[in-house]
């Protein structure tokens, strides 16, 4: 299967992506894992990119397909993988339809984890503490929110109209999140 897993910055996204992976034995593809590797790098584009992460900020749209569809090109992503991250903007979401189209495949659904902003400026700032995380100040978290807000919740529109949002509520245990994404993987493979 073929999955595109959106939701808000600390909204749980991590913790249900690596279950779901590992429940579908499929590649998990995170833009935002792949992007951390391209930063750590000692080159121009690494300080190209680095530009953007620190500030809470996209990497450019055609940047970014460029490393997804290298990714996609490794023979393990045949069976199908999980995007995480990716997608984030509607130009991101045609490229990926296009790449898809002259590849010959297809998403299968999207899932979008909700959760209310409060409580994911809570959980970030916990994250913040533990993690020392670059990217988790309080004005970069606001910053990934407001960027949310804009860039990629149009996205769940353009998905919506073509009948394959699923929406989760992030705002319970992660137990109880996840059971209902399996359920919803089961809707989708029986359909
Ligand atoms: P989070 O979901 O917590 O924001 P990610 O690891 O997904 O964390 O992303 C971290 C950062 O990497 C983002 O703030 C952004 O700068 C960059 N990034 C990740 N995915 C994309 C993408 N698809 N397009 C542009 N930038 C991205």
């Amino acid at each position: 299967m073929r999955i595109v897993f959106i939701g808000p910055p600390g909204a749980g996204k991590g913790t249900q992506c690596k279950r779901l992976v590992e429940f579908l034995k499929i590649p998990h593809l995170s833009t935002g894992e792949m992007l951390r590797q391209v930063k750590n790098q000692d080159s121009a584009l690494a300080r190209w990119v680095s530009s953007y992460l620190d500030a809470g900020k996209l990497a450019p749209d055609h940047l970014v397909m460029r490393i997804v569809a290298q990714r996609l090109s490794a023979g393990d992503c045949d069976i199908g993988c999980l995007f995480d991250g990716f997608p984030r903007t509607l130009v991101q979401a045609q490229l990926l339809d296009e790449h898809f189209a002259k590849t010959n495949r297809k998403l299968d659904f999207v899932l979008e984890l909700q959760a209310a902003e409060e409580e994911l400026i809570k959980r970030m700032s916990k994250r913040a503490e533990l993690e020392k995380r670059a990217d988790d100040t309080q004005e970069t978290i606001r910053a990934r929110l407001h960027v949310y807000e804009t860039q990629t919740a149009p996205l769940l529109q353009y998905y919506r109209e073509r009948g394959l949002l699923e929406i989760v509520d992030g705002m319970r245990d992660p137990g109880s999140v996840f059971a209902d994404i399996v359920s919803i993987v089961d809707k989708r493979r029986s359909g």
